[in-house]
């Protein structure tokens, strides 16, 4: 981490401020930042939350939620808040290709840029780093942040301890991985501070449809094979899976892990064909296997040791093809 001073210096200076965060956001992506934005907004900035594309609809009890602009919906004033930035917050990612296409205006902004995120290999685009690869979530780094920013005009509310509980749930998967002694701790400060953990939960993971069930069975049913030998399973849907179950973003949200649930499984990839014909992975693995190394050296992708994600130009029986004759090689 860069010296925390550094930071706050800046800090004293009234400033615009954008906080981005990366393409199909989840909920650290999101909690990182509207935390964040809760926090610089008892002054004295200016402070804008900027998503790439479009949030899942289960993310709405999130307080401002409504106030941060897609680029997808709002490409002009995205470009604006970016133009006129004195500091740009890069949250929960760590390589430009993440916020495509914005990556341009990222490089040509004068801005102070800040990386605040928990993923390998960081790329080399930001004036200031707090990039910790142990951390559970962007958002225990941001209470961290916000610790160490020591600013005794400023609180954590109710509703920042609740954008940041979420990230530190959605990424640890309820605290069953990515956890560290720090994490929990944060989480009982959280509590203390009045976090409705319950209701939080009950939104995110009891939010299911009718329609979303169907897709899990279908899935489970109809399109998992499992590699017993090499202690993998793979769930692919196909556009035509798309199209008939009108699958949307966020409905495939933890597929994956259902295939990590089957007794010896080390390894899960959930590999599908997007409506626009992309090929996207979702890779997951347990213990030493690194699915980060997988999804950098084959999918151009990359992540976590455990959870990363990547792409193919290839079909996807191809890809599939693919992902069984590399995996071998990473066991
Ligand atoms: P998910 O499978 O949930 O989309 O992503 C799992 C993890 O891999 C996330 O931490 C995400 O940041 C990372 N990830 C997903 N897709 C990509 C990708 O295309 N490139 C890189 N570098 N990381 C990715
Ligand atoms: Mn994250």
């Amino acid at each position: 981490m860069d010296n925390i001073q550094d930071i706050v210096d800046k800090l004293k200076t009234p400033s615009n401020i954008a906080i981005i965060t990366h393409r199909n956001p989840d909920g650290d992506a999101i909690g990182s930042s509207l935390g964040l934005k809760l926090f610089l907004d008892q002054g004295p900035h200016k402070c804008d939350v900027i998503l790439p594309s479009e949030f899942p609809k289960v993310f709405h009890y999130l307080p401002e939620i409504d106030g941060a602009t897609v680029y997808d919906l709002e490409k002009d004033k995205t470009k604006q808040i970016l133009k006129h930035a004195d500091i740009i917050f890069c949250l929960d990612f760590n390589s430009l290709d993440r916020i495509d296409p914005l990556a341009l205006d990222i490089n040509e902004s004068d801005a102070y840029k800040v990386m605040i995120d928990h993923h390998i290999d960081p790329e080399p685009f930001a004036d200031w780093y707090m990039s910790d690869t142990e951390s559970s979530s962007t958002c225990e780094l941001i209470y961290r942040f916000i610790e160490l920013l020591d600013d005794k005009n400023k609180s954590v509310s109710v509703d920042i301890a609740t954008c940041l509980f979420t990230g530190i749930l959605t990424d640890t998967g309820s605290f069953k991985y990515a956890t560290n002694p720090e994490v929990y701790r944060i989480a009982s400060e959280l509590k203390k501070i009045g976090v409705d953990d319950y209701q939080i939960n009950d939104n995110i993971f009891n939010s299911w449809t009718a329609r979303q069930m169907s897709i899990l069975g279908h899935s489970l049913r109809n399109r998992l094979q499992l590699m017993p030998d090499h202690h993998a399973g793979i769930i692919s849907l196909t556009k035509a899976d798309y199209q008939k179950y009108q699958i949307a973003r966020g409905d495939t949200e933890g597929l994956v892990n259902y295939i990590l649930m089957i007794k010896g499984m080390k390894v899960a990839a959930f590999i599908r064909e997007m409506p626009h014909g992309e090929i996207r992975l979702s890779l997951r693995s347990k213990g030493e296997i690194s699915v980060q190394d997988l999804a950098r050296t084959h999918f151009s992708g990359g992540g976590h040791k455990n959870a990363s994600g990547g792409s193919s130009t290839d079909s996807l029986e191809d890809t599939i093809a693919k992902f069984k004759e590399v995996l071998p090689a990473f066991l």
